[in-house]
């Protein structure tokens, strides 16, 4: 049973479109169940209908044609309920609906289930069968199982059509949506740009080549490359390995020949395709055949194309040392964004970006926030391989994407970034105001920093300090440790430059979804594992040599404050403060007048938040990293799109604990400050200030915003508000309330409405 679900679910997966992956399933289910009837239902929203798109048993002329109103018949039945439906005779049943071109009158037994991806049922998979029979349990479950496992391939299969325009049954559409996460508030029109890793054939996207014979050309000689390495590895092998063996090369030299894979390829480029995108296209089919083929040898023939291929990619890739042209209004596309990539770009021409992996609070879109860029993350449905070149509109509030937008969409969307532009050139007046209540109470905030570039931002924002300063950023935009001297030079333009105005950085708080590709850490449970202050104190040559250039960067400015990431208990603050009090101690030893600066704790952990007096105690002040707080709380890794809907900082749980920490931080008389990207969220911000935080620290993007807010809003009314949430159970509840409180205190809508955590 497995062996066969395994070899259907394969074979989908390597069919080339939509309509081949449905005859395939229709197919191989009526052989494996041998039942007379099997087909495929899919929703197309553009007829609101469930559409016939295939089968195998009822009448061929019927597919395409025949389809469903919401709610009709059996397969309406299945779709609204969400629930399989097994009946001895269907045309028993009241919702059975005749349908003459079907000559379904013939079959009786009947089983429907639905196709599901991410809570959003697709269609409906049936078979039937002539003889009153129910269909067995295994049955039964044998098809839910393999529905569960298409639906993505059907859901990916459908992405592709729709991003060329087309609906499920062949109509022009226009304006498909492609739900994701919003990473950063905005919306931006643009040309999108896919930017994707070296020799990985999984995503190389379609392009035009531009110059055909030079490609196909191109193509020949990355793989006469391969061809020469394969000879000298087969006639280094000579004695060392079996005969059979060494004659695997020469099978690897077949499938190069031109009239095998080569072939293909130089057919695909003939039609336009650029050499890297008709190649992988030729590859991965060939990769998705082997694989779904029964006989297990012949399977692991498919990890030899990958291989034989990736090799011949890399050869193109490293001849052509493409310098990606990117488009003045550039929507910047990835599998998975890195702060390396976003650096890249001419910042006059990003527009927007999108990552297929990651969520709302991954640390690359809260880069995207701190540079004020619209951002979609998670959005996993999307065809990036054909999205290369394509105009989109790119929805931050909602986290949507929009492919193939009509006129009237783009016109208002247009209308939405004037809105915008306006929105923010409005809220400069703001800026050398002091950001305090109607009824005078004082905030003060602060902002996030980690690029060059949040400096200047983050000075015209009118910034009265720096409640974190990222200093793994500066790690992960670099090839290898940046040393000692390197690092006080980055230190002190950040000190410099804010001086008088405090500047807090962070120790180095690298793992979790922050790998440095010169230091990688491999672990099952990153977020739970060695990340932050684990890691440096397990390495006391990184973590000192950085404390010493933050404090030899401070001299003669004593505007450093440090903070630490991820403690989970006193004994590593106690750690970490011996190391540090010795960098001092060497420095002073050194003939240097240092002074000895205020040290902070991250509470950011559960276990932080009830240690909050014995940690206060320590230090000179307590920071709450709500980001973390909120995903160790609530167990949802904060870079997971899956579970993205269940990360909201509104939760009650994660407000409680906030409170906690503010109460334990002023029974100790320590500064509390807030530096996760609640802080930069208007309405959060609001109930924030009424808990007591003495400082609200995000990322400069957002400053004006929260100023403004908090400028129309009382202190009285905050706290009012705070009383009333702190009594409610739900986060939806808590935001609407929050939004309220706003909307009657005439805040804008572009405003209120960021993200949703
Ligand atoms: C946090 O966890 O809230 C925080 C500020 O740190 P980071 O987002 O860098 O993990
Ligand atoms: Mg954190």
């Amino acid at each position: 049973m497995l062996e066969q679900l395994r070899g259907i679910v394969q074979e989908v997966n390597a069919a080339k479109d939509l309509q081949i992956a449905l005859d395939i399933i229709v197919k191989r289910v009526r052989r494996s169940l041998e039942t007379q009837v099997c087909s495929v239902f899919l929703f197309d929203a553009d007829l609101n209908s469930h559409v016939l798109m295939a089968s195998e048993g009822l009448n061929k002329e019927a597919v395409g044609h025949v389809s469903l109103e919401i709610g009709e018949g059996l397969v309406g039945l299945v779709a609204k309920h969400a629930e399989p439906v097994n009946l001895q005779d269907a045309s028993q049943h009241p919702s059975f609906h005749y349908i003459e071109e079907t000559g379904e009158e013939l079959f009786h037994a009947f089983l429907g289930v639905p196709i599901i991806h991410h809570r959003t049922v697709l269609g409906v998979l049936v078979v039937q069968h002539e003889d009153r029979r129910r269909f067995d349990e295994s049955e039964e479950a044998f098809l839910v199982t393999l529905s569960a496992q298409l639906a993505g391939v059907i859901a990916s299969a459908e992405a592709t059509e729709a991003i060329e325009g087309v609906s499920p049954s062949g109509h022009k559409i226009s304006d498909t949506v492609f739900a994701g996460i919003s990473g950063a508030p905005g919306v931006a029109i643009g040309k999108v740009i896919v930017v994707f890793p070296k020799a990985d054939l999984s995503q190389v996207p379609v392009r035009q080549a531009k110059d055909v014979a030079g490609e196909i050309e191109y193509f020949a000689r990355g793989l006469n490359k391969v061809r020469d390495d394969m000879k000298e590895l087969h006639e280094g092998l000579a004695g060392k390995v079996a005969e059979e063996e060494r004659q695997l090369f020469d099978v690897y030299l077949h499938m190069l020949d031109d009239d095998a894979l080569g072939n293909e390829v130089v057919e695909l480029i003939e039609q336009g395709n650029w050499a890297q995108g008709a190649l992988a296209e030729v590859a991965n089919q060939h990769i998705a055949t082997f694989e779904g083929m029964s006989d297990p040898y012949l399977r692991e023939r498919a990890v030899d194309i990958k291989d034989l291929c990736s090799r011949v990619l890399f050869y193109l890739q490293e001849g052509e040392e493409v310098k990606t042209e990117y488009a003045d209004d550039t929507i910047l596309v990835s599998d998975e964004l890195t702060p390396a990539m976003l650096a890249e770009v001419p910042a006059e021409k990003l527009n927007g970006l999108v990552s297929i992996k990651g969520s709302g609070n991954s640390h690359v879109a809260i880069l995207a926030r701190t540079m004020g860029i619209p951002t979609v993350m998670g959005a996993v449905d999307l065809p990036i391989n054909l999205l290369d070149g394509k105009e989109v509109i790119l929805d931050g509030y909602k986290g949507e994407i929009i492919g193939n937008p009509s006129e009237p969409v783009t016109e208002r969307y247009i209308n939405t970034i004037k809105e915008q532009d306006e929105l923010i050139a409005g809220l400069q007046e703001l800026k050398d105001l002091p950001c305090e209540t109607a009824d005078e109470h004082r905030v003060h905030l602060w902002v996030n920093t980690g690029l060059m570039s949040d400096i200047a931002q983050s000075l015209e924002q009118g910034a009265e300090g720096v409640g974190l300063f990222r200093t793994e950023i500066p790690f992960l935009l670099s090839e290898r440790f940046p040393s000692e001297q390197e690092q006080t030079r980055i230190y002190k333009e950040q000190l410099e430059a804010f001086s008088p105005m405090m500047v807090t950085m962070r120790t180095l708080d690298v793992g979790g979804d922050k790998a440095l590709s010169y230091f990688p850490i491999e672990e099952e449970n990153p977020f739970l594992g060695w990340r932050g202050i684990r890691v440096t104190l397990d390495h006391p040559e990184i973590f000192t040599a950085q404390i010493r250039a933050m404090i030899r960067a401070s001299i003669g400015l004593e505007n450093l404050q440090i903070m630490l990431p991820m403690i989970s208990n006193v004994n590593e603050v106690n750690s970490a403060m011996q190391l540090i009090k010795r960098a001092h101690r060497e420095l002073i030893q050194e003939g240097l007048q240092v002074k000895f600066p205020p040290v902070g704790v991250m509470i950011e952990l559960p276990a932080a938040v009830y240690q909050t007096r014995a940690l206060a105690k320590m230090v000179d002040f307590v920071s709450v990293g709500s980001n973390d707080l909120t995903q160790y709380l609530l167990a949802v890794d904060r870079n997971n799109p899956r579970v993205a809907s269940l990360y909201s900082a509104f939760h009650p749980a994660v407000l409680h604990a906030l409170y906690h920490v503010v109460q334990d931080a002023q029974d100790e008389g320590k500064q509390v400050c807030i530096c996760g990207e609640m802080a930069g969220d208007p309405g959060a911000a609001v109930l924030l200030m009424a808990m007591g935080f003495d400082i609200l620290s995000m990322n400069a993007a957002t400053l004006l915003k929260v100023k403004s807010v908090i400028r129309s809003v009382s202190l009285d009314a905050a706290q009012d508000l705070l009383d009333q949430v702190m009594q409610m159970e739900d986060a939806q509840m808590i935001r609407s309330a929050v939004d309220l409180t706003l909307y009657n205190a005439g805040v804008d809508r572009l405003l209120r409405s960021s993200r949703t955590n």
